[in-house]
Formats: structure tokens, C-alpha cells, sequence
């Protein structure tokens, strides 16, 4: 059996394909183009390059599990999955990929999606605002400091304002739609609440407080405050496996149809707005060095889950639970990296 490890580390420049080194080799210049399908990497390659990521750094005991949501500290730091969703609805995995962990923060940009859906990027830009705020990403002081009050829909303001422009009659239609949409791009039929996170996150949610009544102070909040606030909560507190994350990027990365159920749940002219947010905010404070290294759209959470979006072909997903200083999980991101450089899939290479 071909070992997968020898047959990655055997590639001198990553995992780009036979074909294209032999025409670098015949033709004496790098004349290979990397949009031809020649270099798409094979099942085997996306294999390989996520049980090398997945081995590289499961190792790795740098940070720590969020605590300032008591039940995130409890959840076991091990945990590490690792998976590639393709444009196709392939799914290549490693590690911990089934357990099921809170969604927090990668949920924003799927969130946005449906606000975008219903009510245009126009809407989002103006009522929310898409500038990054360059500051972590429960800052209070952005809401003071920036023109507008405008908001990044990628931090916890903008997307507890985005949860407040989703059109609803009251606070069951908002969180049924939130959920609804939430679990179409997962590519199941209900995503699960964990109630335990709800009350642990609820509960010690002040600072998540202060930001929605901020907002409605400034007329950037468009719901009563505390029922953004709940609704918001319970959409950080949904459980997703790195799988279903992967399904969910790989949504985005096929142009807004799910590639598992076909379902089309985002225009897909809206598709280049989003995937700028994600890739200018994505990682908070850390967007900056993400892109310089990654170059992929992306989104963390504090639960430890990362989703990166390559458009055109795949998703990328990863979760380990302990995190660095701007709460982006350590592991998560080395591996999305790894995985971005051996296949040189940043949406600045040329490709
Ligand atoms: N629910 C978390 C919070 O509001 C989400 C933050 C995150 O994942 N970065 O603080």
C-alpha cells in the first residue's frame, strides 16, 4: 500500500502534480499554469495533505481553551479533526472530525449570508458597516472609535446586528431562521442546540450585553436588544462536527449551492462580498498575518473551530479547542496553513 506521508514528502514544492513538474522539466521554464486542472490535487493528494497536517500538530500543546465561557474550558484540548469538503461533496478526513463542538464565531459569515440573501450586501455595508476593526473581537471601544458606528459583521457587534436586520416577527421566527439557515448550509436537517452552552454563554454574557445596548444607543441594532442577544447566544451555541463545518464552507467555496444537498442558499454574485469579509476579518486583530500566510477567506471561533474557503474548488476545516491571544485556535490554523502552502492554494497565487 502506498504510504501516504512518503508519497507527500517525495513532492519538492508541495503537492502540486506530476504533469505540471514534468512540463517545468521539458520546457526549462516555469511556464506551468495552475488553473489548469493538471494541478487540481487528486483524492489521493487531499488525503495525504490532511493526515500530514492532522500528524504534524496533533502534538502541539500550545494555549488554552477559552474560560471566559465556563463550559468551553471543560471541553477536552486533545480533540484535533482535520477535513477537506471539495466542490464536489468529497470529504477527506483526520482525527476527531464526528465530535461535535460549539459553532461560536464560525457561524458569523453563514449568518451574514442570509442577511445578505434577504436584504442585499448594500444593507449589510450601510447598516452594519465592512470596515475590520483591527480589535479583538468582543471590543467595546470600536463602537466608539469608528465613523458610524460602523461595525465589522465578523466581530461580535456586527454580527449581534446582523442577527437583529434578520426580518422576523419576534424572537421564535428569528432564532427558527437563524437555526434553519444555519443547518442548510451544514447540509442537515437541524443542527443541535447545546443547552448547557446557552446557559454558560447566557449567563456570562455582559460584555455581549453592553455591545447590543451600545448599538441600540447609536441606532445601529434593529430588534429590542436582549432578544438579539439571546438569539445571537444560541446561534454561537449550536453543535457542529468539522465535517459539517467543511460542508458549510464547501457551500461558499461552490458559489453558494450546497454541494451535498444542491441546495442554493446564497446568490452567487453575493459570494465575492462575503468571502472579502472573511478574508479581511476573519481572524480578528490576526486577519493581517492570516492572509499574508494562508491567503484563504476564512473564520474562527472560540469553540477552537476554523473554516477556510478556497473558491472554485474546496473548503477547508479544522477544530482544536485550545486557542492563542486573539482566540483563534493554534492547531486549527497551523493545520489550515499547512494544508494552504502544500497545495498552494492562496487566492493570491496566480492560480
Ligand atoms: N459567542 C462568542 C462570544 O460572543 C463568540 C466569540 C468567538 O467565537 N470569537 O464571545
Amino acid at each position: 500500500m502506498l504510504n501516504n506521508s512518503t508519497r507527500l514528502g517525495s513532492l519538492p514544492t508541495g503537492l502540486l502534480a506530476a504533469g505540471a513538474l514534468l512540463a517545468i522539466n521539458l520546457t526549462g521554464c516555469a511556464t506551468a499554469d495552475a488553473r489548469d486542472t493538471s494541478t487540481t490535487p487528486t483524492a489521493v493528494q487531499l488525503q495525504a495533505v490532511v493526515d500530514q497536517a492532522h500528524a504534524k500538530f496533533k502534538d502541539l500543546k500550545d494555549g488554552k481553551n477559552a474560560d471566559y465561557i465556563p463550559i468551553l474550558a471543560t471541553i477536552p484540548s486533545e480533540l484535533f479533526g482535520v477535513a477537506i469538503v471539495t466542490n464536489d461533496g468529497k470529504v477527506y478526513t483526520a482525527g476527531d472530525t464526528d465530535y461535535a463542538f460549539a459553532i461560536e464565531s464560525t457561524s458569523k459569515p453563514f449568518n451574514l449570508a442570509m442577511v445578505m440573501q434577504e436584504q442585499g450586501p448594500e444593507a449589510v455595508q450601510e447598516k452594519i458597516g465592512v470596515e475590520p476593526t483591527g480589535l479583538p473581537f468582543n471590543s467595546k471601544i470600536a463602537l466608539e472609535l469608528l465613523k458610524a458606528r460602523s461595525v465589522n459583521p465578523l466581530v461580535n457587534a456586527g454580527a449581534i446586528a446582523q442577527v437583529s436586520m434578520v426580518q422576523a416577527k419576534d424572537e421564535d421566527e428569528r432564532w427558527s431562521k437563524v437555526r434553519g439557515n444555519m443547518s442548510a448550509f451544514a447540509g442537515v436537517k437541524e443542527l443541535p442546540l447545546s443547552d448547557e452552552t446557552f446557559k454558560s454563554e447566557y449567563e456570562s454574557s455582559w460584555s455581549n450585553r453592553a455591545i447590543a445596548n451600545l448599538l441600540y444607543n447609536y441606532d445601529r441594532l434593529y430588534s429590542d436588544p436582549e432578544e438579539a442577544l439571546v438569539v445571537y447566544t444560541k446561534q454561537c451555541s449550536l453543535l457542529v462536527t468539522t465535517k459539517e463545518l467543511g460542508v458549510m464552507g464547501a457551500t461558499l467555496s461552490n458559489g453558494g449551492v450546497n454541494p451535498v444537498t444542491g441546495k442554493r442558499l446564497l446568490n452567487e454574485e453575493y459570494v465575492p462580498e462575503l468571502l472579502s469579509v472573511m478574508l479581511t476579518a476573519g481572524f480578528y486583530d490576526e486577519s493581517g498575518e492570516w492572509s499574508y500566510t494562508a491567503g484563504l477567506p476564512a473564520k474562527t471561533g472560540v469553540g477552537g473551530g476554523i473554516v477556510a474557503i478556497v473558491p472554485g474548488e474546496m473548503a477547508i476545516a479544522a477544530f482544536s479547542p485550545r486557542l492563542n491571544e486573539a482566540g483563534n485556535s493554534i492547531r486549527a490554523t497551523k493545520a489550515i496553513n499547512y494544508i494552504s502552502e502544500q497545495l498552494k492554494l492562496s487566492i493570491f497565487d496566480g492560480r
